[in-house]
């Protein structure tokens, strides 16, 4: 069993100027063997991340595994903290495996990170496309249930409402709608990309096919 820490909830607001602020959540995963994070942030959240390691007196040099759910910037900036993790990305859509990169001497190699046990007994990283076509979650198994960390699979809560229409930056409308479904039916708790944890009710599972 996993238990799985909301590091940096995700955030994205238009100020003024009619610029955004927008960076992922950030989620730590601690399994027996590994301590995990799942995505990284952006520009703004580096300083935050780091304390909220610290409050669980953790630095960057503890964590072991990195694990990005696809490659959109706001997820990503931060990577470059965790010198000594094996970095997990699935990089292209389809059947394409997935890569695992090695930031202390720079190198990489196709690895295949899809499905149950591959990275850690608790972990199940779940191709969610749509969004993006490399898009993937992680599927946790804790003690209060599965816990899926979705990146913008499921962007935030308000996306258990199938009657919203989807924006001009999901690149695959009927994949999107897809992965959300599959997310619902498996998740007893979704970590959005955007947002805080939230639990699946009934209600968010009554009208999944
Ligand atoms: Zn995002």
């Amino acid at each position: 069993m996993a238990k799985v820490k909301v590091l940096i909830e995700g955030h994205m607001a238009r100020n003024e100027n009619g610029r955004y602020s927008i960076g992922s959540t950030v989620t730590l995963v601690l399994t027996r063997e590994h301590r995990i994070l799942v995505d990284t942030g952006s520009f703004p959240d580096e300083v935050p991340l780091i304390r909220g390691l610290a409050g669980h007196a953790l630095t960057p040099d503890d964590i072991d595994v990195v694990i990005l759910t696809h490659l959109d910037l706001d997820h990503i900036v931060n990577t470059h903290l965790f010198r000594r993790a094996k970095v997990f990305c699935k990089f292209r859509g389809g059947e394409y495996p997935g890569q695992v990169h090695f930031p202390a001497d720079g190198t990489l190699e196709r690895s295949q990170m899809l499905g149950m046990g591959l990275i850690d007994e608790d972990i199940e990283i779940i191709p969610t496309p749509g969004h993006a076509e490399d898009m993937i979650s992680v599927a946790v198994r804790s003690p209060a249930g599965r816990v899926v960390v979705a990146g913008d699979a499921f962007p935030d809560k308000s996306w258990t409402n199938f009657d919203r229409q989807p924006d001009p930056l999901i690149v695959d409308v009927a994949g999107f709608n897809e992965s959300r479904k599959r997310i619902l039916r498996i998740a007893d708790y979704i970590v959005p990309g955007h947002g805080g944890m939230f639990p699946v009710t009934s209600r968010d599972t009554a009208g999944i096919e």
